[in-house]
């Protein structure tokens, strides 16, 4: 997918600061850091959403979850982290390349609801 922003970064045609890769996933951070560590974790299969995944490889997504969290959390000394996934237009996604956000969290005030 040539005119996928994502693939194009996990191609490296892209820069980005990436925190994690392996043979499935790669995790890099978010042009806009929602708060400090706003991180998207993306298949490196394009796959336009879960809506289009095979419920194997969303599986396989979701099972590195855990361990970017905690990277992130004890990285960045985060108090938590929220980890959210939008799915078409109407739902907030504006690029169609699956990718999980996980936002940590440090106190009441850091900017997101
Ligand atoms: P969505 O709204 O689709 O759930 O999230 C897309 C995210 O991709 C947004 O948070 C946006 O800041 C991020 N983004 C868009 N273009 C780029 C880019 O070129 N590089 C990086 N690192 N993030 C991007
Ligand atoms: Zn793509």
């Amino acid at each position: 997918m040539e005119d996928c922003i994502f693939c194009r970064i996990i191609a490296g045609d892209i820069p980005s600061t990436k925190i994690y890769e392996d043979d499935d996933v790669v995790a890099f951070l978010d042009l806009t850091q929602t708060t400090k560590g706003h991180t998207l974790l993306v298949p490196k299969q394009h796959a336009r959403n879960i809506l289009a995944m095979r419920p194997e490889d969303a599986a396989l997504l979701f099972s590195k979850v855990p361990l970017i969290a905690n990277k992130l959390v004890h990285k960045l000394q985060a108090k938590g982290i929220n980890i959210l996934q939008n799915n078409e237009e109407i739902a907030g996604q504006t690029i169609f390349h699956t990718h999980v956000h996980l936002i940590p969290r440090y106190d009441d005030n850091d900017g997101f609801i």
